[in-house]
């Protein structure tokens, strides 16, 4: 039996871990990769350490984290889901570890480690890989493609697309007839001027929530207030499903923070509980609420009451102004900062286009996409990686079944 071609355009995440899984009795594969090196996000990935999966184990659970794409990858999480990335990594001799925030690294903290075990896996299936080859276009020639870099021609039965998102990958493949949702950033963090946070870099609040009234949404978690404004998961989820529409506001909007994140009028009750059992007690020394007293004072400061007063002595007015200023406070949002250098991306190619039950394509014939350069993103903690090594296993399951004679 001859071997049928297949050519992976785009040596990252999902590209190798196709490869990795794919039948070398059955295929000969070409890698082909426009940069010197393969994996250069793995690479970089969790500050170094690629946070590989997320231990959420119900795909119905796990589909929760991803703002785009939650719908149709479902299906691809019942077939393969974070616990099989574990066991495929374990069975090739890399132990990974689930850490306090359920975020899944390999035991070595390296990235190297996830890159080597990929690049191993190929290299003995006796795959090909070339680096420094461009694709710049794909023809398809009656039953196979004709794919052309700027040192040749290469022929193939198959193709598997995991460009990520570069815009000219993006252009490649609007060109070959599929739809594209435009690209917009995902995962950012906002940029605030605003005294409530001024100087105050490197303060944390365990259990914030900030809502955009205008888009009439919210989310919790742990929130950080940096150089720039406000930073951590509460506003990273926040970004990640609400990226298209603040694309919309040109990132230039108004939010509501509640900094302790309990509800106003718990928040006063607690307050008058505290006043009650403690009616000698200076404002500026009452530990009332989970937030650093340095941020207290601030709040204090922007209610205009004094640090020293009696906190029997304390009016119906002040309370009301303290309690606005940490539980309600508005401020305006002036744009966006990258986080952590992890850029994602929303947007890609269309996801009606995709059949999802093995990642091929409904536009072009024994093609197939997985990766970035769908219309799938998810915020941060191993989703974006889960679902990049889901769908390019699945592609490696279909082609794997496939029979020639
Ligand atoms: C700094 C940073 C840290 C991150 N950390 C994490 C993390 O810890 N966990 C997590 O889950 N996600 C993380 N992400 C997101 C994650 O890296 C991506 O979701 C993932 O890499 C997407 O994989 P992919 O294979 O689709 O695309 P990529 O990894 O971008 O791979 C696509 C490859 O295709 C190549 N290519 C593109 N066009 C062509 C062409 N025309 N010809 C030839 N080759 C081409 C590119 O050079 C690239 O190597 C991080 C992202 C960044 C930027």
């Amino acid at each position: 039996m001859k071997k049928k071609k297949i050519i992976i355009i785009g040596g990252g995440a999902a590209g190798f871990f196709c490869a990795a899984n794919l039948d070398e009795s059955k295929f000969d594969v070409l890698i082909l990769e426009q940069n010197s090196d393969v994996l250069q996000k793995v690479k970089i990935s969790g500050g170094g350490r690629c946070n590989v999966s997320h231990a959420c184990f119900e795909p119905q659970e796990l589909v929760q984290f991803y703002p785009r794409g939650n719908k149709e990858l479902r299906s691809v999480f019942h077939k393969f889901q974070s616990g099989d990335t574990m066991e495929w990594f374990e069975k090739r001799q890399v132990p990974l570890k689930i850490e306090s925030d359920n975020r899944i690294f390999p035991e070595s903290n390296s990235s190297q480690t996830i890159i080597d075990t990929m690049v191993d896996e190929v290299k003995h299936k006796q795959f090909e890989v070339r680096t420094q080859a461009v694709v710049l276009d794909i023809e398809k020639q009656n039953d196979h493609y004709v794919v052309k870099t700027a040192s040749g021609s290469y022929h193939a039965d198959y193709i598997v697309y995991t460009t990520g998102s570069s815009p000219k990958s993006l252009k490649m493949i609007r060109q070959l007839g599929h739809n594209l949702v435009e690209p917009v950033p995902s995962l950012f963090t906002f940029n605030i001027k605003n005294d409530t946070l001024k100087d105050l870099m490197g303060t944390s609040f365990p259990f914030a929530e900030v809502s955009i009234p205008k888009l009439k949404t919210k989310e919790s978690g742990p929130m950080l207030i940096t150089h720039w404004g406000l930073s951590g998961p509460a506003i990273l989820k926040i970004s990640a499903w609400e990226a298209r529409e603040l694309a919309e506001l040109k990132y230039h909007f108004e939010i509501v923070v509640n900094f302790p994140g309990i509800p106003p009028d718990e928040a006063e009750e607690k307050f008058k509980k505290f006043r009650q059992e403690n009616p000698k007690k200076n404002i500026g020394t009452s530990k009332i609420f989970e937030i650093t007293t340095r941020f207290w004072h601030r709040i204090l400061t922007l209610a205009q009451v004094e640090l020293n007063k009696n906190i029997s002595s304390l009016s119906a007015n002040e309370l009301e102004l303290i309690l606005g200023f940490l539980c309600a406070n508005k401020m305006k949002v002036t744009g966006k900062s990258t986080y952590k250098d992890e850029f994602v991306t929303a947007g890609g190619v269309e996801l009606r286009e995709i059949n999802f039950k093995n990642m091929s394509s409904k536009i072009l014939d024994n093609f197939y996409l997985a990766g970035e350069v769908l219309n799938i993103d998810a915020v941060t903690g191993g989703f974006n990686f889960q679902a990049c090594w889901s769908e390019a296993w699945l592609i490696a399951q279909d082609l794997n079944a496939k029979e020639f004679w």
